[in-house]
């Protein structure tokens, strides 16, 4: 009886809040706005913890001892997708193979776009040494385009799918889960219309972008990219393609050339600084953001903002 006593005292003397976190599920997530998901679900009953690095690209990753531990720890692992991470599968038989599994993309009630094959084709002006991939990951031109998280109509089915798994798991928590997701998902409705009315209100920019992630959000919000310019981080372009994306740029009137945070901002100057478009950094998976539930919001807004400031351009 002492011993029961002094057990159910001790988080209050410590002035621990009431749930206990040691009988939370342990949820291992691989991408900002996946944790960002999770975490509006989870609320102050504790939050997940990333198995990559915040700012690693998700189409190849090598995990580092602590993150295999995360995952061998986890409890419950979301991600979004075997396409977006052909890497995962082996560690998730090998040390996840004992969780529970919430593949996002995977879900019916998803909505899944093919991907489209939006590479600007500079016919001639590829180096040898790029010709086989104008992409530095692997990207396909047939299938499932993976990145379904840009679209906010997909995060909010998530969040409900989020929602209902953790109860299953943790049913003392669920009322909890439930409510979190359902405040939620009318916040990323609420941004949504509002950013649904900000790109509404100029002509929508002529822009390209480095890499063809953003076909989710495009769609949603009705702002078309005029296709995707793979440079490859590694190798720098020859003169010759150089010369041909910048006559492209002109010939096309594109207002806004896009990079993300992983490219060389030195090269992308070097190739457009001629040219008449405005350059900006547009970012798919929240690199720099501080992660929380706020991050997949903010994620929203700045390309929201990006494309906004482009307009504003012509
Ligand atoms: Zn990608």
């Amino acid at each position: 009886m002492k011993k029961t006593l002094t057990r159910i005292m001790w988080p209050f003397l410590l002035g621990f809040p009431l749930v206990a976190t040691a009988d939370l599920p342990k949820v291992a997530v691989d991408i900002p706005p996946v944790h960002s998901l999770v975490s509006k679900v989870m609320g102050e009953l504790g939050e997940p913890k990333l198995f990559m690095q915040q700012g690693a690209s998700p189409h190849g990753y090598t995990l580092r001892p602590s993150e295999a531990q995360t995952l061998d720890e986890a409890e419950l692992v979301v991600w979004v997708s075997n396409d977006l991470m052909p890497w995962l599968a082996g560690p998730l038989t090998t040390l996840a193979s004992d969780a529970e599994h919430l593949q996002l993309m995977a879900l019916d009630e998803t909505q899944v776009l093919n991907y489209r094959d939006q590479s600007i084709d500079l016919m001639g002006t590829h180096d040898d040494h790029s010709h086989n991939h104008a992409h530095d990951h692997d990207h396909h031109d047939e299938g499932a385009d993976p990145h379904g998280w840009l679209d906010p109509q997909n995060a909010r089915l998530w969040l409900d799918a989020i929602a209902r798994r953790l109860s299953v798991m943790d049913s003392e928590n669920a009322e909890t889960y439930q409510s979190n997701a359902t405040q939620a998902k009318a916040d990323v409705l609420e941004l949504q219309m509002t950013l649904e009315s900000q790109l509404a209100e100029q002509p929508a920019p002529r822009f390209v972008v480095f890499h063809d992630a953003y076909q989710y959000f495009e769609q949603r919000f009705n702002v078309p990219s005029e296709g995707a310019i793979s440079l490859g981080d590694a190798s720098d372009p020859s003169p010759a393609r150089i010369e041909a994306l910048q006559q492209h740029v002109r010939e096309n009137d594109i207002q806004c050339v896009f990079s993300e945070p992983q490219f060389n901002a030195g090269m992308v100057e070097n190739v457009f600084g001629d040219t008449p478009t405005v350059m900006g950094v547009i970012d798919p998976l929240g690199v720099e953001l501080p992660l929380g539930p706020m991050l997949y919001d903010q994620l929203l807004r700045l390309l929201a903002d990006a494309l906004k400031e482009c307009s504003v351009h012509q």
